[in-house]
């Protein structure tokens, strides 16, 4: 694929960092060397990756109280002095992300603090993933995995690392549902037998798929979640159409991240964890992890059952 000029330049600021900045040479280096293991199920996989620098986000505070007796790592003003950044326009600063879950791995922040909310924003995730193609570019809502709920961005890694990206056309032939097709759009739904449920989107146009997702965000909206109705985005752009990912969420976290002593796993789902690569911070969790909790965990997470149908059936009727 053809890289752009954009692209180009992520990957200098990439390579720079990883050589002038310690923290992120130290933590792009022990990637490298990163444990993982695979669960398999009947056509597809999760992976698994211990990744212990990774507690810090995966037992983030995200509370009102604990943002705001921290700094805010996304604020210009408060970043580290070694980090730099290439501009996506005039609206956000590319930042290599330090504690790295992709070999590429960017954080996209918004330059003003603002809060994380996808309604506003919804358009950039398109025009930076068509300007990234190397990359799937995603979105985890407040609820669903942003560390900084205060501080709008995106996230960026390397395209085909999360399980889903290359699983999800075989996936969504083999056991998708169709809900909407018209000359430019599709919109099949996947169920449970994929562990997470999900709307995958695809279109040649964005106009489209701003207003599908506008409508999907008004359903989505009547379940009555308090705020932005709990999501995660994955957003791609091959073969000249955006493929987007939306997984609706009922829960931020399971009840074995706060179990205590050995039923404790610390699994924390965000976009990268519903992309089906789950990371743990602990060697515990990671060792012991089962098919079954792995199971259970997206279960409980995900959209549930009946609303999940009463969705599918909203996005049927025709707009
Ligand atoms: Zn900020």
């Amino acid at each position: 694929m053809e890289q752009s000029d954009f692209e180009r330049s992520v990957n200098a600021l990439l390579e720079q960092q990883k050589q002038g900045w310690p923290l992120a040479q130290a933590n792009y280096l022990g990637l490298k060397q990163v444990e993982s293991r695979t669960i398999s199920f009947d056509g597809f996989q999760i992976q698994l990756q211990f990744n212990p620098e990774r507690i810090r986000s995966s037992a983030a505070k995200t509370d009102f109280k604990s943002i705001q007796q921290r700094a805010c790592f996304l604020c210009a003003d408060s970043r580290p002095p070694e980090q730099q950044g290439v501009s996506f326009g005039e609206d956000y600063t590319v930042l290599i992300n330090p504690f790295p879950i992709f070999e590429k791995h960017l954080t996209i922040p918004l330059n003003r603090h603002s809060p994380q909310e996808i309604t506003p924003y919804f358009s950039d995730l398109l025009d930076l993933s068509r300007q990234l193609p190397e990359f799937t570019v995603f979105y985890n809502g407040p609820k669903c995995g942003a560390s900084a709920p205060d501080h709008f961005h995106f996230q960026a890694g390397n395209r085909n690392r999360m399980p889903v990206d290359s699983e999800i056309g075989p996936i969504a032939s083999r056991w998708g549902e169709l809900l909407f097709k018209d000359e430019k759009t599709s919109i099949t739904a996947v169920g449970k037998k994929y562990l997470r449920k999900l709307c995958y989107l695809r279109s040649e146009s964005k106009e489209a798929l701003v207003f599908h997702m506008d409508r999907i965000r008004g359903f989505l909206n009547e379940r009555g979640q308090e705020g932005e109705p709990m999501m995660n985005l994955l957003a791609n752009y091959r073969a000249n159409q955006w493929e987007l990912i939306l997984f609706p969420r009922d829960q931020q976290r399971p009840r074995q991240f706060f179990a205590e002593g050995a039923s404790q796993i610390l699994m924390s789902p965000a976009s990268v964890e519903m992309g089906g690569l789950v990371i743990l911070p602990r060697k515990k969790d990671f060792k012991q992890l089962t098919a079954c909790d792995v199971r259970d965990i997206y279960g409980q997470v995900s959209i549930n059952d009946a609303d999940f149908e009463e969705l599918k059936a909203k996005i049927k009727q025709r707009p």
